[in-house]
């Protein structure tokens, strides 16, 4: 990153409520939103569509000289394009979820995203959200915040996006899913989704959006202030 731009990184498991946080956040900055969780999904949407399994490691990787995934800022926030065209609401159902987890635990994949995620901090005042930007991706970030709440919390919050979305789910399908996937993407070996060391932790489960945007803008505040 260069140093006259600021990197925001905010980690934290599916159902934090991370990325409404980071788009409110972005807004109110007048930086640019990064949503990295939206290129492991164009990986995993790739895959599918291949009809791979998306754990299917020996044929994923050749894979990767193919795909063409791009990022392009549009209206203030980076859009995920895929083959050229922009990426939408199929990269966001239960089945890509699942792949995009799968994916990510691949290094090979995690290594040709990479460079997308930090060209753009380079260019550009982010808040960035995913799960390794404090610790992999931006780690000299000038702020970091890993962003939690409970898994209930976490899987209504969740249930209630994909119903919106006009998805069939129940609350215990999606309180299942996110728990194998907190435990896929915790378990792996690399870019475990762990606060860095220099994280501040917000814990939502008992704050609205609103309580949870004026706690991480404080924590910003702060830390701009100390830089
Ligand atoms: O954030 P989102 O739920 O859209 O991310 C989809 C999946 O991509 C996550 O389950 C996680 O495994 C993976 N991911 C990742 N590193 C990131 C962002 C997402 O491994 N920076």
């Amino acid at each position: 990153m260069l140093d006259n731009k600021v990197g925001i990184a905010l980690d934290g498991p599916s159902g934090s409520g991370k990325s409404t946080l980071a788009k409110k956040l972005a807004r109110e900055l007048g930086y640019v939103y990064i949503d990295t969780g939206a290129l492991y999904r164009a990986v995993g949407l790739f895959v599918f569509r291949r009809g791979i399994a998306s754990d299917d490691r020996e044929s994923i990787v050749p894979l990767l000289d193919e795909i063409d995934i791009t990022m392009k800022l549009v209206d203030g926030g980076g859009k995920v394009f895929l083959g050229g065209k922009e990426l939408g609401d199929e990269i966001r159902t239960p089945e890509i979820s699942k792949y995009a987890s799968d994916v990510s635990k691949i290094p090979e994949v995690r290594a040709f995203l990479l460079e997308t995620q930090r060209s753009i901090a380079r260019e550009n005042n982010v808040v960035m959200d995913g799960r390794d930007i404090g610790t992999v991706i931006l780690p000299d970030a000038k702020v970091k915040i890993f962003v939690t709440a409970s898994d209930s919390a976490r899987a209504k919050r969740r249930c209630a996006e994909l119903i919106s979305r006009g998805e069939n789910v129940t609350y215990e399908q999606v309180l299942e899913d996110m728990r194998w996937r907190d435990e896929n993407d915790r378990s792996r070996k690399i870019a475990l989704a762990v606060p860095a060391k220099d994280s501040a932790i917000l814990d939502n489960s008992e704050l609205d959006i609103d309580m949870t945007f004026e706690a991480a803008l404080k924590i910003i505040k702060g830390k701009l202030e100390e830089s």
